[in-house]
């Protein structure tokens, strides 16, 4: 069992705080991704995790044992490095073996080790040949295969593939989604970007400051996000987040908007009057010729299969995303109708889900 348990972990450098409170379990197997802009505090994360950095409080527990105080080299965890530094004057097989023949494991084990990760990775054939012929892909391929050899309990990845090209990067995150599906080693992954979390993790955090906005799966977080920040952070285009002013009662199933009522989901929180914030996916916006909301098309983004219309209304800019069959025009002042069953609604106060 590689459980990975965080109970209230804080961090802070002097009176500056990286790391508030934070809780959550990596369930034994899972792949997990901690998602959030630069600065807010993953890393530190990942550092104490990996017995890098002491928590100012707080304890981890890797399969159930508190390994809080327990240094770096006694956790059994890997951690993958953004830049993957081979041994350039060493041939595939000598650089994957390198973690092993470094802890002194007998030579016949280190054999069959380095096959099964090579096997896992798919480079079986290039065992024997120097990495600096390697293309890039079989490059990243040998430097997780010296990180799996070890078969740690646990791999942790510092935005690996931060450094890699767009289209590179697509294709590296479908490789590590397979390489965790055959391995089934428990796995935190820290990026920035919310399509890679979004395709690769069983589990997100995303992050704020330091704190936790919400846990959960891909599409729990895009279709309840916890907050505006998260609904804003994930989804491209983000979800439509629109301002307005509301008399609730305890269960109210409407709200108005420009004048007309909107079904919303039943509220138990809401009370009295308070400013609201509607959040809308851009699937979840219609555009018709009678009625709703009265906007303007200021642009389209032509995507495929579907396009992005940019409108303005009196909320501000909405985005529809609508099938590329329909003809939508700039300048043309269609009316929007929301999918009400999958609207989001916020207090415009904190910007906290109102459930
Ligand atoms: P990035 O993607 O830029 O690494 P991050 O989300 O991983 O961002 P952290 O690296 O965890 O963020 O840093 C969180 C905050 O803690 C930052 O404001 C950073 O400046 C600060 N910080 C990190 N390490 C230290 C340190 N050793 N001393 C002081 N401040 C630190």
């Amino acid at each position: 069992m590689a459980e990975i348990r965080v109970e209230n972990l804080h961090k802070s450098f002097g009176t500056f705080t990286a790391v508030v409170e934070s809780n959550f379990t990596v369930r034994d197997g899972e792949f997990f991704v901690m998602l959030g802009p630069s600065g807010c505090g993953k890393t530190t994360t990942l550092r104490m995790i990996a017995g890098l950095e002491l928590p100012t409080s707080g304890r981890i527990l890797l399969g159930g044992e508190d390994v809080t105080f327990k240094r770096a080299s006694q956790r059994d965890i890997a951690f993958v490095f953004q830049l993957f530094a081979l041994y350039p004057h060493m041939n595939v097989r000598k650089n994957i073996a390198f973690p092993l023949v470094s802890q002194g494991m007998p030579k016949a084990e280190i054999k069959a080790a380095v096959q099964e990760a090579a096997r896992l990775l798919r480079i079986d054939h290039l065992l024997d040949m120097p990495v600096s012929g390697l293309a890039g892909g079989d490059r990243q391929r040998v430097a997780l295969g010296r990180a799996i050899v070890r078969r740690p309990k646990a791999f942790l990845m510092d935005e690996p593939l931060g450094a890699l090209d767009a289209e590179f990067r697509d294709m590296m995150v479908h490789e590590l989604r397979g390489l965790h599906d055959r391995i089934g080693a428990t796995t935190v992954y820290v990026t920035h970007d919310q399509m890679e979390a979004m395709s690769m993790a069983d589990k997100i955090a995303v992050m704020n400051h330091g704190v936790v906005e919400q846990f959960g799966t891909p599409q729990e977080i895009y279709d309840n996000p916890a907050s505006t920040y998260v609904a804003d952070f994930i989804g491209s285009p983000p979800m439509n987040l629109l301002p307005c002013e509301a008399a609730l009662q305890p269960g109210a199933t409407e709200i108005r908007l420009d004048g007309r009522p909107i079904a919303i989901p039943r509220l138990a929180e809401a009370a009295g009057s308070i400013r609201l914030i509607l959040g809308a996916r851009p699937e979840h916006v219609r555009l018709v010729d009678e009625g709703g909301l009265r906007a303007e098309v200021m642009g389209v983004e032509y995507l495929g299969t579907t396009q992005i219309v940019t409108l303005s209304t009196s909320y501000g800019l909405v985005r529809a995303r609508v099938s590329s069959g329909t003809t939508v025009r700039r300048g043309e002042t269609p009316g929007l109708v929301f999918k009400t069953e999958r609207l989001s609604l916020f207090d415009g106060a904190n910007g906290r889900a109102l459930r």
